[in-house]
């Protein structure tokens, strides 16, 4: 099976990228220059404070060990599952008043040279040895285990906790402490991303209170699961933010979802990559606009679902389809390929999603596929030709490397051949037998008019990306624009 935690984007600002080289100074130079040491002490009182106000912060955004672990060693570490140990609360305590006894203990015979230009050398030594304690012990369980193992029962996270705490017994900290934020839960795809990418190992998507806040006091506020959530639906905020968002976030194509179970009725091969599956449902009451997407359940614990594209649904014979290409490596894909088979149970979740739903008020329409974005477009120009709306004109620009990689073609010139009003146009980046035009989406999309025209397009980010840059640079009005990445 793959891996569940994943490497993934991370968030790195100047500071946390080279913070790592306060660190190295304080840590090896002080070998040397044991005053450097006394500069631990700003550092200490800065975490302590910064935590009063909003929780684990510094941790995650400050700190010059975390730079350590995130910038140098996360690129090297094994990116393991955490030992539930190092995740005790015991085991922090115990480590905290180890740690702490020991500190005081070190103060106390110190204090003896009160006065002196020792006192303040053998002072920031204490410092220094255990500025490389921590550089070592934490960088070796980092590399061996998961880059942020160490901050699990690190002090100072304990430390920061306390005072967290403090300030939010006094009520001192509501309106600066600043958490983790779920725009709308209905949004949430469940896909568990949040939690896979986490360097704190945490499940975000499985705790949001009723203010869609997450309230882990070892959230160290990183940021990682916003830049990562598929559905964009995350962000850092304070309680009044959050309470904003919730109110101001439309729910327009999730109204009526809901979870339901289904059998899967057929798996066909695509190509080497792709399968298809049909799944059938019981319930009388599922509502579908083509363009929306379903949920489909992975796992059980920690409850996974993935995203699929709706490419096909027949109300009648109660059948939902999907296309799902097999990711290298992918974790949610492995499942579906090794372990579905016709017959079996599945929990669907669903139909959701408003970004594919093509105003059919608009003059024309132009569709924009990359890859497996292709999916959604099975259904939408299949509405599209069979039944009526204002729309003059609609075309569909597929992008693929080489012509073999087009799916659907047969059907896609089908409904071309039914519906003038439909065109189809494939593109091919690499392909030198390849008929028609070469070059990516944007080189076709740049041809055309597109004054009057609502664009929806699917496909992996970089297209989706640069299709519209190039649609912005056209002036395309970006409210005309609507995407999904696949
Ligand atoms: C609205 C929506 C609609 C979608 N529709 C479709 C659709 O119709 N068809 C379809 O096939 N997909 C679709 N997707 C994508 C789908 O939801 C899944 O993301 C996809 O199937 C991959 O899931 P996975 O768990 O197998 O991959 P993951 O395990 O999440 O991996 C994704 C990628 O991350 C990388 N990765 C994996 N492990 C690691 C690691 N340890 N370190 C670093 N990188 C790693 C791999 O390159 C892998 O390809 C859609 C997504 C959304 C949001
Ligand atoms: S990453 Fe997935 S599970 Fe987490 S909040 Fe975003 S959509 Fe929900
Ligand atoms: S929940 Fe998000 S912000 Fe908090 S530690 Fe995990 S990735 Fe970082």
């Amino acid at each position: 099976m793959s891996d569940f935690y994943i490497k993934a984007n991370r968030v790195f600002s100047p500071w946390r990228k080279y913070a790592w080289i306060f660190t190295l100074t304080v840590a090896i130079g002080g070998l040397w220059f044991p005053i450097l040491g006394l500069l631990v002490i700003p550092v200490m009182v800065g975490l302590t404070t910064v935590a009063f106000v909003r929780g684990r912060f510094w941790c995650g955004n400050i700190c010059p060990h975390g730079s350590l672990f995130d910038s140098l060693i996360y690129p090297f570490t094994g990116n393991r599952k955490i030992p539930k140990f190092f995740k005790s609360k015991t085991f922090g305590i115990l480590f905290f008043t180890f740690f702490g006894v020991n500190l005081v203990r070190k103060f106390v015979k110190v204090s003896a040279l009160w006065g002196t230009y020792m006192f303040w050398e053998r002072l920031g030594f204490i410092f220094v040895a255990s500025y490389l304690m921590v550089t070592v012990v934490g960088g070796v369980v980092s590399l061996l285990i998961s880059a942020r193992t160490w901050c699990n029962f690190c002090p100072m996270g304990t430390l920061q906790k306390i005072s967290y705490k403090l300030g939010k017994i006094t009520g001192l900290n509501k309106n600066t402490d600043v958490k983790i934020t779920a725009a709308s839960t209905d949004m949430c795809h469940t896909c568990g991303k949040c939690s896979r990418v986490c360097p704190m190992q945490l499940t975000p998507y499985l705790e949001f209170d009723e203010n869609n806040q997450f309230s882990s006091e070892n959230c160290i506020r990183c940021s990682t699961c916003v830049v990562n959530c598929p559905a964009n639906i995350l962000s850092l905020g304070n309680l009044k933010e959050a309470q904003d968002i919730m109110e101001s976030t439309p729910i327009t194509g999730y109204e009526h979802k809901k979870v339901f179970p289904a059998t899967i009725q057929n798996i066909r091969s695509i190509n080497d990559t792709t399968n298809e599956y049909v799944f059938k449902f019981e319930d009388d009451d599922i509502k579908y606009t083509s363009g929306q997407f379903i949920l489909v359940k992975i796992q059980d614990i920690p409850e996974m679902y993935r995203a699929y594209s709706i490419s096909g649904f027949d109300s009648e014979n109660k059948t939902v389809t999907i296309d799902v290409k097999k990711a290298p490596n992918g974790y949610g894909t492995g499942i579906i390929f090794d372990t579905f088979k016709e017959g079996d149970k599945v929990t669907l979740q669903g139909p959701m999603g408003h970004e594919l739903i093509v105003d059919k008020e608009a003059k024309e329409v132009v569709m924009v596929a990359g890859g497996i974005g292709i999916t959604p477009f099975r259904a939408i120009v299949k509405d599209l030709v069979e039944n009526e709306s204002n729309i003059e004109k609609f075309t569909l620009v597929y992008g693929a490397n080489y012509e073999n990689e087009f799916m659907f073609d047969d059907e896609f010139k089908s409904f071309a051949e039914k519906s003038d009003k439909f065109d189809y146009v494939k593109v091919a980046a690499f392909d030198d037998n390849f008929k028609g035009p070469r070059g990516f989406v944007t080189d076709v999309l740049k041809e055309m008019n597109l004054n009057e025209n609502k664009i929806y397009m699917c496909g992996p980010p970089p297209m989706t990306k640069a299709a519209e840059k190039m649609l912005l640079s056209m002036d395309v009005p970006t409210t005309d624009i609507a995407y999904e990445s696949a």
